[in-house]
C-alpha cells in the first residue's frame, strides 16, 4: 500500500482456546502480505480472569489504543454467572466506541447451491442489549414478572445506516453478485412502530442523501427476513439491523456457508477495527491443533482491508477460498484431515 509510508502495529488478543491456535495463523498470514508490520501480544480473556481476577487489563487497553487495528482471538463463555466476571471483547467494544459489527457472508455455492453474498451490518450498542432488565414479584401470587428496556436512538440508527450505505458503495467497486448496490433495512416496525419505526425512519433519512442516489433500499420484517435469508439469499447485498435483530440474522446466515470455523467478522468505529473470527473458543477441541484457522484469517483480511490494505485483503481472500474451493486441505470441522498448520502453510502456498 503505497499511500501508507509508515508501517503497521496490530494488537494481537488470543484470549481463550483456540483463540491461542488461530491468532497466531492469522499473523503469519499476514507478516506474508506485509513488509512493514509490528505485532503487540495482548492479554485478555477467561482463562486469564481465572489466574488475576481481571478479564481485559488496562494496559491492553491503553497499548491497544496506540496500535493502527487488532485481531481478537476468542473468549470462553462461563455456563453461569461468574462474580466479578464480564466479557472483554463486549468491553473493548465500548471502550472504543466499536459501533458496528460487520459481518460478511459469502459462499460460490452456498447451503442451496446458490451463490451468497452479503454483508451483514448490526448495530452494536444499544436494542434490547443495553442490559436493563428488572424482576417485579407480586406480591398476592408470588409470581414473578420479568422486564427489559430497548434504547433504539436516532443517533445510533442513522450512524450505522451511513456505514451500511458506504460499505455498499465500496462493495460496488469490485464485482460482486450483484448488479447494483443494494442496502436491506430490517425491522419490524408494523409491531414496534416507536422504536423499530424510529430505526426504519432513520436508516430511510440517511438513504436520502445524494450521495446514496445509487444505491437500491429495500425494507424486509426481521421474521420475512428469515425466510427469504433462507430461501433466496442470493438477493441480499448489504444488511442493516439493529442489535438483537443482527444477532440472530448474523448467525443463521453463517449457517448458510457451513462452519462457524469459516465466517470472519469486525468490530467497527469510527477511529478503530477489531477483526474476530465468529466462532467461541471451543473448549472441546483447543489444545489438538486441529482448529479451523480460516475465520480468523479471513478477519485479519477484513481488518486489513479496513486500514486500507485493500489489495493485500483480496490476495488473502483469494488464497483462502482458493484452499476451500480444492478442498483438498480442511481440517475436520470441513470433513478433512489437515491441521491448523498445515491449512495455513497451505493458505500462505497460495498467495
Ligand atoms: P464458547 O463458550 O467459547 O462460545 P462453545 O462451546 O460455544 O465455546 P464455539 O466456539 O462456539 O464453542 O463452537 C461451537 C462448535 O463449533 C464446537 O463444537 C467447536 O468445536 C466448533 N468450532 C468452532 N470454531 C471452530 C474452528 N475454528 N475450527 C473447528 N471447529 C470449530
Ligand atoms: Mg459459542
Amino acid at each position: 500500500a503505497p499511500a501508507l509510508s509508515r508501517s503497521l502495529t496490530i494488537g494481537l488478543i488470543p484470549a481463550d482456546g483456540i483463540g491461542k491456535e488461530v491468532i497466531p495463523a492469522a499473523q503469519k498470514i499476514i507478516e506474508h502480505v506485509i513488509d512493514k508490520v509490528d505485532f503487540v501480544n495482548l492479554d485478555a480473556g477467561f482463562e486469564l480472569f481465572q489466574k488475576t481476577g481481571v478479564a481485559l487489563p488496562d494496559e491492553t487497553v491503553e497499548i491497544l489504543k496506540k496500535c493502527d487495528g487488532a485481531l481478537f482471538g476468542a473468549v470462553s463463555s462461563p455456563s453461569h454467572k461468574v462474580a466479578g466476571y464480564s466479557s472483554p471483547i463486549v468491553a473493548l467494544r465500548k471502550k472504543m466506541d466499536l459501533y458496528a459489527n460487520v459481518r460478511p457472508v459469502s459462499s460460490a455455492k452456498g447451503a442451496l447451491g446458490k451463490p451468497i453474498d452479503m454483508l451483514i451490518i448490526r448495530e452494536n450498542t444499544e436494542c434490547l442489549y443495553i442490559k436493563s432488565e428488572r424482576l417485579e414479584k407480586d406480591p398476592k401470587t408470588g409470581l414473578q414478572t420479568a422486564w427489559a428496556d430497548r434504547r433504539i436512538t436516532e443517533y445510533a440508527s442513522k450512524r450505522i445506516a451511513k456505514m451500511a450505505f458506504d460499505m455498499a458503495l465500496v462493495r460496488a467497486k469490485n464485482p460482486t453478485i450483484h448488479s447494483k448496490p443494494k442496502v436491506t433495512i430490517v425491522h419490524k416496525s408494523n409491531v414496534l412502530s416507536v422504536t423499530d419505526g424510529l430505526f426504519r425512519e432513520s436508516c430511510r433519512a440517511v438513504a436520502q442523501n445524494p450521495e446514496y442516489k445509487d444505491v437500491i433500499v429495500e425494507e424486509q420484517l426481521v421474521d420475512s427476513m428469515v425466510y427469504r435469508m433462507f430461501r433466496e439469499p442470493e438477493v441480499f447485498d448489504v444488511v442493516v439491523a439493529p442489535n438483537l435483530y443482527g444477532d440472530i440474522i448474523s448467525d443463521g446466515a453463517a449457517a448458510l456457508v457451513g462452519s462457524l470455523g469459516v465466517v470472519a467478522s469486525a468490530n467497527v468505529g469510527d477511529n478503530f477495527v477489531i477483526g474476530e473470527p465468529v466462532h467461541g473458543s471451543a473448549p472441546d477441541i483447543a489444545g489438538k491443533g486441529i482448529s479451523n484457522p480460516i475465520a480468523a484469517i479471513r478477519s485479519a483480511a477484513m481488518l486489513l482491508d479496513h486500514l486500507g490494505y485493500n489489495a493485500e485483503a483480496t490476495k488473502i481472500k483469494v488464497a483462502v477460498d482458493t484452499v476451500l474451493t480444492e478442498g483438498k486441505t480442511l481440517t475436520p470441522d470441513l470433513g478433512g484431515k489437515a491441521t491448523t498448520e498445515q491449512v495455513t502453510s497451505k493458505v500462505i502456498a497460495n498467495l
